[in-house]
């Protein structure tokens, strides 16, 4: 498929999934609620969880956002296209079932050529979650995809994503900065851009009843295979070793882009079992560690 014929799809309200520098997006048009509706339903997404808007420009961004603060102009200067999502209170035509209800709309602009060029070609602003089914592991490959939605979901093939864990999101609608979702930019850089960060609400039921950050659910990001954070010593059964430097990379960016192609392999391979070596403390990986942390969450929840 072309970014033609899928920028068609989109404005047809149809839904297209397309590469991003994170992970492959289920898009659809952000401001037709019927297009909206249907990405939670073939996602299996709970109507609680709101989803990014993707822009392909600053201008687009601030159309949807009711307060573009200065911090938002600055933040969006350096990190655009990039993956950073920006929570700011929104503008009434936005769609309550984009936002999950809330008053606010999460922005982001990707950097991916193709991305862009999808969403500049739509002209519209493209809502798009992870397009996996949820609670699964996000994909970063076309392929990973057409495997989570048996075909059923014209891609757009944009090659492996960059990034590969999803963009960092942070919210400036209130009186200071929170931290709702840790990616890729360590925390300590957006403090010395944007201050002091507030811890996020507590709990899922924040901010009435719907999800004040869908990547907050405990259980997320999930292969099928049983995975945990340890060494695997001692567990019954075929398992496989998954150790930081070995067959995980040893830096930050390429463990993350290449993490869920990895667990994607080991899922795909029938093991009894998943093990990771549990990654480094240190800002740089405060997003992989919460990727972790939520992929293994079933372990400790008993579910
Ligand atoms: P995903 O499920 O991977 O598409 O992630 C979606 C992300 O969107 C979540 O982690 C949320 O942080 C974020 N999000 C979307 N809309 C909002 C909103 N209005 N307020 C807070 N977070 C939001
Ligand atoms: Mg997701």
């Amino acid at each position: 498929m072309t970014v033609r014929e899928a920028a068609a799809l989109i404005r047809a309200g149809g839904l297209v999934a397309f590469a991003t520098e994170t992970v492959y997006g289920l898009g659809a048009n952000a401001l037709d609620a019927a297009a909206v509706r249907r990405i939670y339903e073939i996602k299996g997404r709970p109507a609680t969880s709101p989803l990014i808007v993707h822009v392909s420009s600053v201008g687009m961004a601030r159309d949807l956002a009711a307060g573009w603060s200065e911090l938002a102009g600055r933040l969006a200067a350096l990190y655009w296209p990039g993956p950073l999502t920006l929570v700011l209170p929104k503008r009434p035509h936005v769609p309550g079932v984009v936002t999950a209800g809330l008053d606010t709309v999460a922005l982001r602009m990707p950097a991916h050529p193709q991305a862009l060029e999808l969403i500049a070609t739509a002209g519209v602003p493209v809502a798009a979650p992870s397009a996996n089914r949820f609670t699964q592991l996000s994909p970063t490959t076309a392929r990973h995809v057409q495997d989570a939605f048996e075909g059923r979901v014209p891609v757009l093939d944009g090659g492996p994503c960059a990034v590969g864990i999803e963009s960092t999101v942070l919210s400036l609608a209130g009186p200071a900065p929170v931290l709702l979702r840790p990616g890729m930019i360590p925390r300590d850089e957006l403090v010395a851009i944007a201050g002091p960060l507030a811890e996020p609400a507590a709990g899922p039921e924040a901010a009435g009843g719907a999800h004040a950050s869908p990547g907050q659910h405990e259980r997320h990001y999930q292969p099928r295979t049983p995975l945990y954070l340890d060494h695997g010593e001692g567990r019954p059964g075929r398992g496989l070793l998954l150790r930081h430097g070995r067959e995980l990379p040893a830096t930050a960016s390429e463990y993350a882009a290449r993490l869920y192609g990895i667990l994607h392999e080991a899922d795909a391979a029938g093991y009894d079992w998943i093990a990771i070596e549990p990654p480094p403390g240190g800002a740089v990986w405060e997003g992989i560690r919460d990727r972790l942390q939520r992929a293994a969450a079933r372990r400790t929840e008993g579910t």
